[in-house]
């Protein structure tokens, strides 16, 4: 912390009022009420090293750096499930595991991992960095960060109100932290960090119904929506978390429980597109890891959960 990030003046609040708008419309009046409740401010402070999305006292402060990291990410989890989905559907179907052979005979593969890669390579060094390079290379079929969807074509106006969700549960998170920072106990670290998934979570989730009744559109599909903006937020968060910190410390629990608490929340039957777009993001985090990797042939949230645990047990205690 510098002191010029006490200076750094708030965000006009309207702008996180939209983004919450467009992710939750039935809770719009309720967050108003709950950022005047607790004072919530939004600062964006100069860049620094690391990522910085955090809640300080009543301020939520963040970098364009980190903004910019998740914008990437979120494009980078579309390309994951435009390059895993199909072949995750196939070993359905076929009852095979997925695994490196059956991915080298689509002649699409190679391509889309390259799409996939590309968006990894621009990050690679955001954890170092002080701040993003002007002349810094972009990702040519990534469009550069934007507050809406003009000139957006249809796959990337989907990564772009999926990463919409996901930047808004990241931010809902630091919301619980502040309300934490407000009240007289508050849990352990790690339990805290728990907490405000969970509080982000509900938050998006929990009256999903009232929108889908006011707005005609069936509940199965808005709650599939915003389920993937919530684990493509968590995608976001394993890429956010250096790689000695994925098994969890004092003060962060294991990444693999923060990736796979949402499925036991999910009810959706097991060929619903959530499910492939959720393993598609896991099975990319262990490709990039394990080319090598066997997916199991497994369909719904069974994949889901059997993708977490390998990654829990890549990133465990010794
Ligand atoms: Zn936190």
């Amino acid at each position: 912390m510098n002191h010029d990030d006490d200076a750094a003046e708030a965000v006009d609040p309207k702008v996180i009022d939209l983004l919450i708008q467009s992710a939750v419309p039935e809770k719009s009046d309720h967050w108003r009420e709950l950022r005047e409740q607790y004072r919530i401010t939004f600062h964006l402070i100069a860049d620094r090293k690391g990522v910085t999305i955090r809640a300080r006292g009543n301020r939520i402060e963040f970098d364009n750096k980190s903004l910019t990291w998740l914008w990437l990410l979120g494009f980078a989890g579309w390309k994951a499930f435009c390059l895993h989905g199909p072949h995750l559907v196939w070993g359905a179907m076929t009852g095979t595991n997925s695994d490196r052979s059956l991915r080298a005979v689509d002649p699409t593969y190679a391509e889309a991992t390259a799409d996939l890669e590309t968006v990894l390579y621009a990050v690679r060094e955001f954890p170092l960095v002080q701040g993003i390079e002007p002349d810094a290379e972009w990702p040519e079929k990534v469009p550069k960060v934007q507050s809406d969807k003009t000139g957006l074509d249809i796959q990337q106006q989907a990564a772009f109100d999926l990463t919409m969700i996901a930047t808004a549960y990241i931010l809902l998170h630091e919301v619980r932290h502040v309300m934490f920072n407000c009240e007289k106990v508050r849990p352990s670290a790690v339990a805290e960090e728990l907490e405000c998934d969970a509080f982000a979570r509900k938050f998006i989730l929990d009256n999903a119904i009232e929108y889908s009744v006011a707005s005609g559109q069936k509940i199965e599909e808005v709650f599939a929506k915003r389920a993937a903006g919530i684990a493509l937020g968590s995608y976001v968060v394993f890429g956010f978390t250096e790689e000695h910190a994925r098994e969890g410390s004092a003060y962060y629990p294991p990444i693999a429980d923060r990736l796979g608490t949402l499925f036991s929340y999910v009810d959706l039957p097991a060929d619903h597109w959530f499910w492939n777009f959720a393993a598609s993001l896991l099975v990319s985090i262990i490709v990039v890891e394990n080319t090598a990797a066997s997916i199991p042939c497994l369909v719904g949230r069974d994949l889901c959960v059997a993708l977490v645990e390998t990654i829990r047990q890549r990133h465990k205690f010794d």
